[in-house]
């Protein structure tokens, strides 16, 4: 359903960009991939913003109710974020897993091509890790729902069977010290969303797909009535010079920036064109079944 809602949102876009006044858009990144690419794409995107956010909504409600953390924050905040989405009780949610966790490796994949040296002494996980690490407790919920992730990333199955008492484990543990934290009550939290303009031209079409794609206003409408988060929080989505995602404390404030929309984007496209079947050859080949991705979703489509 969300896919249909983004592809119409999508088109609509499409068919405003004027191509000459926007250098390199969207539609330039889109260029050569077949429809049914161009919806994974954006859904590939929309799927790694939400994780993201939840991310960041995980050091928020770690810094807002003061909660202890017991070894690295940001490990800690990814077992959060995944277990708000595994427990959020929509397929949007877990299709966004699938899609965070081939995003991982897409990025993984991204540092070792350009040879970048591994940043050991980063305080996020490798990518790579982040990516077992999350698939783990998926499969540690529900093993049948998502063998298809942890096929791709080839889990032992020796780690698949500890993954159910790791994910009962985590899951005691964070919802155990949420608890005194959860609304009992009709209320819920009002926080501010803000999509800010996009200043780069390259950008622009992205802020307008990140905030099509009410990314802040699903954030908001799950956390803002599961827990007694005071008033004043600050979602924001703008431009910041990178592709990332920040919690802020000290400004109460989510920032999710249009860059790290566009990243996601332009690396699953360019997948899709160095390992997929083209525009072209698809309508050469109609009756031909389509190729097999490594990636969750589009193989799940078949
Ligand atoms: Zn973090």
């Amino acid at each position: 359903m969300r896919r249909s809602l983004l592809q119409i949102a999508l088109a609509g876009l499409l068919a405003l960009s004027a191509p000459n006044v926007r250098a390199e858009t969207l539609e330039d990144d889109l260029k050569g991939l077949t429809e049914e690419q161009i919806g994974d794409t954006v859904e590939f995107a929309f799927g790694n913003a939400l994780f993201f956010l939840f991310h960041e909504a995980g050091h928020m409600l770690v810094s807002e109710f003061d909660l202890p953390v017991l070894g690295r924050e940001e490990d800690a905040v990814d077992t959060l974020s995944t277990l708000l989405l595994l427990e959020a009780g929509a397929d949007v949610f877990e299709t966004a897993l699938i899609d965070s966790v081939d995003g991982w490796t897409l990025s993984a994949e991204a540092s070792e091509a350009a040879e970048h040296e591994q940043i050991l002494w980063d305080a996020h996980g490798l990518d790579r890790q982040r990516a077992f690490n999350m698939v783990c407790l998926m499969v540690g919920k529900d093993a049948e729902k998502f063998t298809e992730s942890a096929d791709d990333l080839e889990l032992p199955a020796g780690r698949r069977q500890e993954c159910v008492n790791e994910y009962q484990k985590a899951h005691a543990s964070w919802f155990g010290v949420l608890k005194p934290h959860v609304r009992n009550d009709d209320q819920k939290s009002k926080f501010t969303i803000t999509y800010k303009p996009a200043k780069n031209n390259d950008l622009k079409d992205y802020a307008d797909l990140v905030k099509e794609a009410q990314v802040l206003e699903i954030l908001q409408e799950l956390v803002s009535g599961l827990y007694k988060l005071d008033d004043g929080i600050k979602l924001t989505a703008a431009e910041c010079g990178e592709p990332n995602a920040y919690w802020s404390a000290g400004e109460r404030e989510v920032t999710y920036c249009y860059e790290l929309m566009q990243w996601h984007a332009q690396a699953i496209a360019r997948y899709f064109k160095e390992n997929g079947e083209s525009a072209e050859e698809e309508k050469q080949e109609e009756t031909k079944p389509g190729l097999k991705f490594v990636f969750g979703k589009a193989t799940a489509r078949q």
